[in-house]
């Protein structure tokens, strides 16, 4: 039996993971057939609260009790086992319910929880699209009818959206990420994270990623938000992530869990060609600077691409990407590029999550005119493209003779990726991307 939830939290407070923990509470009787899941989907859509996810638990009568993933007042181990049968749907979709009333965070308006109680799983698509594009909650609702899959909602329900795509997903790539909780008394007060602590998790456990923000010089696993969060840890090893519980140990989580997830995965990206390119969607796309970087108000720093096709688009390190905009500030016109990055709608902007430089253009930049061969001096312009005169002996000298020297560049033809504190949950780090 799943049990998927989608948009329980608002800036205020809360946190759909930490839900998750509660409707395990809840479900005593039961047991975990599976890591539960924290699903990211499309970072574009407007209306998310902060990171667009949705979580998904399978639950049932376990045998065979296999690892331990979690402590929430008593160690939570996963094992084989049968789901619970059909008939029990209702009784969990209620109970369910009861869990969401007493913690989602409803009386904002912005907040509409979705619950789906379902023994078969959503089809794929639905994952693919929402991950990737818009989706309407009418096209959800056709499908799930469709399906007789039970669901409900609160307020405008649009966490329905979220939860059925959660529960459509089938991993190709995945990651992990243990979370721990603080108790409730501690919700909103700063955490008592040492980042000295957080540099050494980073550097001792091999697969994990995206804790530490080295540009920045701060720790990236505990949230600025009052949510129930202490930190969260990623990675690709869960059993190497458990070691994070001995390595930050100044302030005690209550609780802890490890999911399965689409963290780092790039599975919201789509290759695209620039004229396909739309807003709201992750692409990766590939063309020749034809406009050098310029930075404007606010510390954006822009450029523009164009395909042979001769259709552009402006690409954008955006301020908070920070030393990601000297490395863009760097490409000159007639640099070949990948880009992989969201499509913002007003301007259409591609909003870069990282990128490969494929080719450099040569640098040629001017060092004076040309020297007469006869005075050894430089010669004057004559006017704008018409050549040039000595002034002493009147000798004439063509553009083609103006003295240039080809600049070393300072980029290189690799790859080049946003900041950790920048970076997008589902964007796949290059840690993750050049391994072995
Ligand atoms: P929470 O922890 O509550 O899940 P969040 O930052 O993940 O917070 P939500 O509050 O869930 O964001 O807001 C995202 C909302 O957008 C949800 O209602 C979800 O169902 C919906 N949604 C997600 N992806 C899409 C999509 N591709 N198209 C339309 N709606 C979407």
């Amino acid at each position: 039996m799943y049990i998927a939830v989608d948009d329980t939290d608002s800036r205020e407070g809360m946190c759909t993971t930490f839900l998750a923990t509660e409707l395990i509470k809840e479900f005593e009787e039961y047991e975990l057939l599976d890591y539960p899941r924290l699903v990211r989907l499309n970072p574009n859509v407007p209306w998310k609260t902060r990171g667009n996810g949705a979580v998904v638990l399978k639950l049932g009568k376990g045998v065979n009790k296999k690892n331990i993933i979690g402590k929430i007042e008593d160690d939570i181990f996963i094992y084989d086992g049968e789901s619970i049968p059909n008939k029990k749907i209702v009784d969990i979709l209620t109970r369910s319910e009861k869990v969401i009333k007493n913690w989602a965070e409803l009386k904002d308006d912005r907040t509409d929880p979705g619950l789906i109680v379902s023994t078969k799983k959503t089809p794929k698509y639905l994952y693919e699209k929402t991950v990737k594009d818009i989706v309407t909650l009418e096209e959800v609702i056709d499908t799930l009818e469709s399906k007789n899959i039970k669901y409900t909602g609160f307020g405008k329900k649009r966490g329905i959206i979220g939860a059925a795509a959660a529960l459509a997903w089938e991993p190709d790539d995945h990651t992990y990420e243990l979370i721990t909780y603080r108790e409730q008394w501690k919700w909103g007060t700063k955490r008592n994270i040492d980042k000295e602590q957080v540099k050494g998790l980073d550097k001792s456990l091999n697969s994990v990623f995206d804790s530490y923000d080295y540009d920045e010089d701060a720790s990236v696993i505990d949230p600025n938000s009052p949510c129930p969060v202490l930190y969260g840890v990623r990675g690709d090893n869960p059993e190497e992530l458990k070691k994070a519980l001995e390595i930050i140990n100044i302030e005690k989580p209550e609780s802890w869990i490890t999911f399965f997830t689409n963290q780092g995965t790039d599975e919201h990206i789509q290759p695209a060609e620039i004229k396909d390119v739309k807003p709201w969607i992750s692409v990766k796309t590939q063309g020749k600077v034809t406009k050098e970087p310029r930075t404007i108000k606010g510390g954006h720093v822009l450029f523009d691409v164009s395909d042979s096709k001769g259709n552009s688009i402006t690409a954008a390190a955006y301020e908070p990407t920070k030393s990601f905009r000297d490395i863009v500030n760097k490409l000159i016109v007639g640099d070949k590029v990948l880009l992989y990055g969201g499509i913002r709608k007003d301007p259409l902007t591609l909003n870069i999550e990282k990128m490969k430089v494929l080719h450099l253009n040569e640098k040629i930049v001017k060092i004076g005119n040309p020297v007469c061969p006869k005075c050894n001096t430089r010669m004057s312009s004559i006017g704008k493209n018409a050549g040039f005169r000595c002034k002493k002996c009147s000798t004439k000298s063509s553009e083609d003779d103006i003295e240039t020297e080809n600049v070393e560049r300072e980029l290189e033809e690799k790859w080049y990726e946003t900041p950790v504190s920048a970076r997008r949950h589902l964007s796949k780090p290059l840690k993750r991307m050049l391994k072995r």
